[in-house]
């Protein structure tokens, strides 16, 4: 880190020492991780110094930009519309929960046998390292899946602002109307907490600085759908990891010129790893930064990400907001078109996701597919099974991984992704 940001982050009521060695440990996973690649984009060098500031540079902007009087909202889920936000002058970031962090003191509070997901926000917010949370004026909490629902009862009594939105659990006539009423309620929390009324020309703007992010993301993935891949997919990860925390219109930009970059590379059969290298899509739970166990033992077991059909990935970025519409109401209505398709393993039935992971195979020609499933994670567990009946019947070759973010089970793993990756070899890469 290129400043000493300690006195910011003590105002912040950050525990330095703790702090410290979260960095330290951050840093080095990213050394040993990322800068270990062969044949990364120059590009890539943008989000190298997005990691090295992600808890300085970044945080700075935000308070000066609190200094300025614009507000900063946290948010652990997808659904939480960053349009709403941004025509408010607001800015939504994504809160830690990638790490084991302070485990013991979040396991006084949740149930042992609760997701690494939901003990890591605990974790980050006991252990007194995550300055995001400590920057928020609002923290948004979600009744996705009942280990969310139920913590958030709990950090009530550990956070002075959190704001609660209730989600539908089906996609039905009842299920939109619930969704259009939520986001209505947070569209009003969010004009009294930043004394802004959300206009026509307000919630235009909006969408359409989201819409910009997505379309770079968006186009950044699709470029991974030949062969050899121009970028890694731990790269991609990462740019779908920082697309929650950076300033959407830097990124936006960095992304395209990435892209750019990554064109040429195709143009000239750049890979990052060699012309038919197994191709594997992730699909399942979301991966926050730094969560990059599995697709870095992936990685270096003969294969590459072609696809992320997650949150942290196509689930949470496909789709964009129509702006055609010239009224409040109507603008609204389209936000809520948008994200009411987003195919979270809360809703039920759930066909959608299913078809977009064999949409996925196909588009990103995936020779296989990871399924990630955090432990004690019910939905995505549960939906896990038929979506591995449904490809193998497809004779799409699946794997199954239910893990979490501890190093304990990584040799166990890398031997379980290297047999997978011989099987793919036999069965359907070209010799
Ligand atoms: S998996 Fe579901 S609960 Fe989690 S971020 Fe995505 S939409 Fe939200
Ligand atoms: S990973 Fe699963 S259990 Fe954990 S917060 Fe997400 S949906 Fe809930």
């Amino acid at each position: 880190m290129s400043e000493n940001y300690n006195s910011m982050w003590e105002n912040l009521g950050l525990d330095l020492s703790a702090h410290d060695a979260l960095l330290e440990a951050l840093g080095k996973s990213y050394r040993d991780i990322y800068l270990a690649q062969k044949h990364r984009p120059q590009g890539m060098g943008y989000f190298d110094f997005v990691m090295s500031e992600v808890h300085g540079l970044r945080i700075k902007e935000l308070i000066d930009e609190k200094a300025a009087g614009r507000k900063v909202i946290g948010s652990f889920c997808v659904f939480v519309p960053e349009e709403i936000v941004r025509s408010a002058g607001a800015t939504l970031v994504g809160l830690c929960t990638g790490a084991d962090f302070a485990t013991d003191e979040a396991e006084n509070f949740l149930p042992r046998n609760t997701c690494s997901l939901i003990k890591s926000a605990f974790g980050f917010k006991l252990g007194k390292v995550c300055p995001y949370i400590e920057s928020a004026d609002m923290i948004v909490g979600e009744n996705t899946c009942d280990g969310k629902k139920k913590s958030y009862e709990v950090l009530n009594d550990l956070v002075p602002n959190l704001y609660v939105m209730d989600l539908p659990q089906m996609k039905s006539d009842e299920g939109r109307a619930l969704l259009k009423a939520e986001y209505l309620r947070f569209k009003e929390a969010v004009e009294k907490l930043t004394g802004i009324t959300i206009d026509a020309a307000r919630l235009k703007k909006g969408i359409e600085i989201v819409n910009n992010k997505r379309k770079a993301i968006y186009r950044l993935l699709s470029l991974r759908k030949v062969d050899p891949a121009p970028i890694s997919g731990l790269d991609a990860l990462l740019a779908n990891q920082v697309f929650f925390y950076d300033d959407p219109t830097r990124f936006t930009l960095s992304v395209n010129k990435i892209c750019d970059e990554l064109e040429q590379r195709i143009e000239k059969k750049q890979g990052v790893f060699p012309e038919n290298t197994p191709r594997i899509l992730i699909s399942g739970c979301p991966m926050a930064v730094p969560n990059w166990k599995l697709p870095w033992i992936i990685e270096t077991s003969g294969a590459v990400i072609v696809g992320e059909e997650s949150c942290v990935g196509e689930r949470g970025t496909r789709n964009l907001t129509h702006d055609s519409a010239s009224t409040v109401d109507e603008l609204m209505e389209a936000i809520v078109d948008r994200y009411f398709k987003v195919d979270c393993a809360i809703f039920t039935p759930n066909p959608d996701r299913l078809n977009h992971i064999e949409e996925m195979v196909e588009t990103y020609k995936a020779d296989g597919i990871i399924h990630y499933g955090l432990q004690f994670c019910q939905p995505y567990l549960m939906e896990s099974m038929p979506v591995e009946k449904a490809l193998e019947a497809k004779n799409i070759p699946t794997l199954r991984i239910d893990t979490d973010y501890s190093t304990e089970d990584m040799g166990q793993l890398k031997t379980r992704v290297e047999a997978f990756v011989e099987l793919i070899k036999l069965k359907h890469v070209p010799t």
